[in-house]
């Protein structure tokens, strides 16, 4: 197993498509996590869509 910094796979779920990503991501909004985002994975190895946490917008 790659173990990568930052936006990468470490203990995150993998999913094969953008939707299911987006499944996800909707299951954890309805659950109360809020300003979250889906993101082709940049691993190679992966390859796969991920639930992230947006940055904190500036004001
Ligand atoms: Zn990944």
């Amino acid at each position: 197993m790659i173990r990568t910094k930052g936006r990468a796979c470490t203990g995150k779920r993998r999913h094969d498509t953008e939707d299911q990503a987006e499944d996800h991501r909707q299951s954890l909004i309805a659950q109360g996590a809020v300003r979250l985002t889906t993101y082709r994975c940049r691993n190679r190895a992966c390859r796969g869509w991920h639930v992230g946490h947006l940055p904190k917008p500036r004001t």
